[in-house]
């Protein structure tokens, strides 16, 4: 890696580096020396100029994202390390078995690679760049995913135009694969469309709530909105639901939950699968659904939304609470990062209220061991849900 510069710490500012969280904010900054462009190498030492740690130079309130808490310069490797480090600790927690093929590989900061996500379908790893180092870096980055998965990789897919404000090509990096590919999650099977679908193809962090809801479904009729490809619709039906219906305003995705139930083995009978606005759909449903499943996109992507984006989730929720049978179960969900637990539990509490019906709370849930949370690096943790039982 060549290093583009230097960034000096403000006297006393070296605390949260030292902790090994990967952001330097530009506040703490005293100088930078050199000219660095964005997405270059840098190194970051404090005010006594011991260096800290090297990362990717931006431009923002995030000025550098420390990708090395070393004193020593990165090199080459320091991708493959990298790489090798976050599949053992997949290995290590059995994520990968016979009935599950698909991880996610690296999780941004939670792996100590700030600004980068891969996920792997079986042999297709699927790219993603948050920050311009990581694109810069792009190639190097697909080198190391074939070094450290070797001969079980077939394809390397860079998905990162709509994640970057400069020029960027989907494209693949190595190899190539066609799509949709069938995966496997606890046995299921389900289409990816890395390509065309949404994010990098599937969400694979409600791998574990989905197996939750297959646990609760038995001989229940079940809503499940936001459903995307279906996800939780295959579960619930596994687990014995008496009928799900699953919603989208997406046509496409839509289309392939109708396929993914029929790949599962399900009579499509089972399974209505709708077009639709989930705000208008639930409007006349009072006492129709035994359990309801909430698991929205990221209402807010921004602080500034955040005011906005909790009017929504109340309103959503207090819709679902209003219209659940009695005794009914309702998985809510929230992948917003800048709305965190406490705030999602508030308001959900509010929707309670509003809904004037009497809730428990079952379950506390979260995102998967492959999608880890550096201790250092608590705004890693994005997804947060919970269950609760309607009397
Ligand atoms: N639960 C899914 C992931 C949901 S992602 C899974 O397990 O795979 C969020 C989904 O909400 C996307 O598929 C998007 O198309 C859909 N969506 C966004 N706004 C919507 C709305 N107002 N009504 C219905 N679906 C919506």
């Amino acid at each position: 890696m060549t290093i583009q510069g230097t960034v000096t710490l403000k006297q006393g500012r070296d605390h949260s580096i030292k902790r090994f969280h990967p952001w330097i904010f530009s506040g703490g900054i005293e100088s930078i020396q050199g000219s660095p462009k964005e997405g270059d190498w840098v190194a970051v030492q404090n005010a006594s100029k011991k260096i800290l740690g090297y990362g990717h130079y931006q431009k923002g309130t995030i000025t550098v994202r420390v990708v090395s808490f070393s004193s020593e310069a990165p090199n080459e490797n320091l991708y493959s390390a990298k790489l090798k480090t976050a599949f053992r600790q997949r290995k290590e927690t059995r994520v990968l078995s016979t009935y599950t093929n698909s991880f996610r590989l690296v999780h941004g900061e939670g792996d100590g690679l700030p600004g980068l996500i891969v996920d792997l379908y079986q042999n297709v790893a699927v790219m993603q760049a948050h920050s311009i180092g990581m694109h810069n870096d792009r190639q190097l980055i697909a080198a190391a995913l074939v070094e450290t998965l070797g001969s079980t990789l077939d394809a390397v897919y860079y998905k990162s135009q709509s994640t970057l404000t400069v020029d960027s090509q989907n494209e693949y990096l190595y190899g190539m694969a066609a799509v949709p590919h069938t995966i496997l999650e606890h046995g299921n099977k389900f289409l990816v469309d890395w390509e065309e679908g949404q994010k990098t193809g599937f969400f694979l962090d409600q791998r574990e709530n989905r197996r939750l809801v297959g646990e609760m479904a038995q001989s229940k009729k079940v809503l499940n909105t936001f459903c995307y490809t279906g996800g939780f619709s295959v579960y619930a039906l596994q687990g014995g639901a008496e009928q799900v219906d699953s919603v989208d305003s997406s046509e496409r995705a839509v289309e392939t939950t109708r396929k993914n139930i029929v790949l599962n083995g399900f009579d499509a009978i089972k399974n209505e699968s709708i077009t639709a606005d989930t705000f208008d759909f639930i409007k006349d449903k009072k006492g129709v659904y035994d359990l309801i499943i909430l698991d929205p996109p990221a209402f807010a992507k921004h602080k500034e939304a955040r005011h906005q984006a909790m009017k929504g989730y109340q309103r959503l929720n207090a819709e679902a609470m209003r219209i659940i049978k009695p005794g009914g179960i309702i998985f809510t969900f929230s992948c917003s990062q800048v709305v965190d637990r406490q705030l999602f539990y508030d308001t959900v509490v509010s929707s309670a209220i509003q809904a004037g019906r009497i809730i428990k709370v079952l379950h506390h849930l979260s995102q998967p061991s492959d999608h880890p949370v550096s201790m250092f690096h608590p705004e890693g943790e994005y997804l947060k849900g919970l269950v609760l039982f309607i009397e």
